[in-house]
């Protein structure tokens, strides 16, 4: 495959998230950018799409029994000559560390803001997790049909919470009931609103030139005011800096209505053409750019039964560089073996097909029968690991406790595959035979429970255990390690990977631990590979 061809393709390539308050409108916007790609037809009112989505995915019963997605997907459609992948990120809390990695594969961002409500608790948490990377963003304010708060106040609470600089592109014209279309402040296009165009592509009139007498016609005296009142925005507001945009400092701000459908081919259309292609990748040895001919990738995230008629776990792999080419040898470099992937899958707007040649950007799933775990880097032979995946120490902990003495076999498997996906963290303490779970939310171990019934035929229930904190332990000088393993035994356990980690009964405990081994590291994350 010629590098010419990798780095063309590379290029088409818009891999990014949505981020998001819930009920901001995410699930709205996912289907509208999937109506523009082409990918689905009129999907009718959201909630007829979120049912619908229950009954022809596989979500697990108790999702569609609360209503909240845990699992995420990926949609891939075509743009203007771009490919477009979509990374979903699970919208429940307590789910956030499959959020805080599905945001680690993705090259930008976009923000959904209601209107009405402004800047919400998770949106700050989320767009604390883009700064780590300094993801570019650009923002959606939604909710345009209802009325909502001032515009200019909106920005200013975004730069004053978020800490970025706010570049607005479109302009409303009015809200709620009065809300007549946005202005392109660069196109220097009016886009008339019209609500009854909601499930279609091509919805309002567009009018050229804010002096177009057009205006004048339609919006009577609201256009005076309009003209003074861009004038007023554009002398004083930032105005659009792509370097700005690209280094995370800017985000450039655009109004509509997701659910009308209304302002999205302006958002899109300028996504496509700004948005960062895939970007070069920090490994443990050396940058990786994305036009490298030679394929490598990383895996953030394993979902198992996506299909219950199959039980198969599947594995996302992020593309980073080079071509994926179906039946394809792989390097998996933690296990140093070379392995064939036969039936790699893309995500083509949420129905599964089988790939051919995927690129830098897009992300392909395979198949993985136990051998594959979060954060593994895949290569062409290079030794090498990407960083940056975290796995996050859990806040809450819980002892298994098995109805049937006689199904441990069962349980341990059905733990340890499900530590894998990374839905729930298992700990086994060196004093006892104890398994301890940890979680970052509570419905976790909910889910956890509920899976080990169905998947594993395991009944299962999770108690209290005197665990606060958990820390991961690290240390170079090998004979201070031994010694802190022979003093610190009853506080020590291993993780699903083997790895050395220190579980304290509370925080004061750690404390004390820390100041005692200074020489220790205690860390509260812990990188995959
Ligand atoms: P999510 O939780 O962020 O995925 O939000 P949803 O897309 O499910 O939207 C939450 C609610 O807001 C739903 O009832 C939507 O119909 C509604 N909604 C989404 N976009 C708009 C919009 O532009 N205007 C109005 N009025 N409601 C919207």
């Amino acid at each position: 495959m010629s590098e010419l061809l990798v780095q063309e393709e590379a290029k088409k390539r818009r891999t990014f998230a949505i981020i998001s308050h819930p009920d901001a409108g995410k699930t709205t916007m996912t289907e509208k950018l999937l109506l523009f790609g082409g990918a689905i037809q009129l999907a009718g009112s959201v909630k007829g799409r979120k049912a619908a989505r229950h009954a022809t995915s596989d979500w697990m019963a108790m999702e569609k029994e609360r209503g909240i997605s845990v699992t995420s997907s990926v949609m891939q459609f075509p743009y203007k000559d771009h490919i477009v992948n979509l990374l979903d990120t699970p919208g429940h809390e307590d789910f956030s560390e499959d959020t805080y990695r599905t945001l680690t594969a993705v090259d930008s961002a976009l923000m959904v803001i209601d209107v009405a409500k402004g800047v919400e608790a998770r949106t700050i948490k989320l767009m604390e997790v883009c700064r780590l990377r300094d993801t570019p963003i650009m923002t959606f304010i939604n909710k345009l049909d209802r009325e909502g708060r001032d515009p200019i106040d909106l920005m200013d609470e975004v730069e004053d919470v978020l800490k970025i600089r706010c570049a607005p592109i479109t302009w409303p014209i009015g809200m709620g009931k009065s809300l007549k279309g946005v202005y392109h402040l660069y196109n220097d296009s009016v886009h008339l609103f019209d609500a009854r165009h909601a499930g279609k592509v091509l919805e309002g009139e567009v009018i050229e030139g804010l002096d177009n007498p057009r205006l004048d016609e339609l919006l009577g005296d609201q256009i005076a005011d309009l003209r003074e009142e861009i004038e007023l925005v554009q002398g004083a507001s930032n105005s659009f800096d792509k370097e700005a945009y690209l280094r995370g400092e800017l985000t450039p701000v655009f109004f509509g209505s997701a659910v009308n459908n209304f302002g999205i081919a302006e958002l899109l259309n300028d996504f496509v053409e700004y948005a960062p292609g895939p970007q070069a990748r920090a490994t443990t040895t050396r940058e990786v750019a994305a036009d490298e001919p030679k394929f490598t990738g990383f895996v953030f995230k394993i979902q198992a039964n996506m299909d219950p008629q199959h039980r198969d776990r599947i594995a996302f792999m992020r593309i980073c560089s080079g071509v994926f080419k179906k039946g394809m040898k792989l390097r998996q470099v933690r296990t140093a073996k070379d392995v064939k992937i036969p039936d790699a899958l893309t995500f083509m707007a949420s129905d599964r097909g089988h790939v051919d040649d995927a690129f830098p950007g897009d992300i392909i799933g395979i198949h993985n029968h136990g051998t594959i775990r979060i954060g593994d880097t895949f290569t062409q032979g290079e030794e090498l690991y990407f960083t940056g995946i975290p796995n996050f120490a859990p806040e809450l902990f819980r002892r298994a406790q098995l109805r049937d003495p006689l199904k441990m076999k069962q349980l341990q498997k059905g733990l340890s595959q499900l530590c894998e996906e990374g839905a729930t963290q298992l700990f086994k303490p060196v004093s006892n035979n104890d398994l301890v779970l940890g979680a970052v939310g509570i419905l976790q171990f909910e889910v956890v429970a509920q899976r080990l019934k169905d998947e594993y035929n395991v009944d299962c229930s999770f108690e209290a255990v005197n665990v606060q904190t958990a820390r991961w332990i690290s240390c170079d000088d090998e004979k201070m390690l031994n010694q802190f393993k022979t003093k610190a035994a009853s506080n020590l356990s291993y993780d699903h990977a083997n790895e050395l980690v220190y579980i304290a009964p509370s925080r004061v405990n750690l404390q004390m631990a820390i100041e005692r081994w200074p020489d220790i590291q205690f860390l509260s994350t812990r990188e995959h590979g």
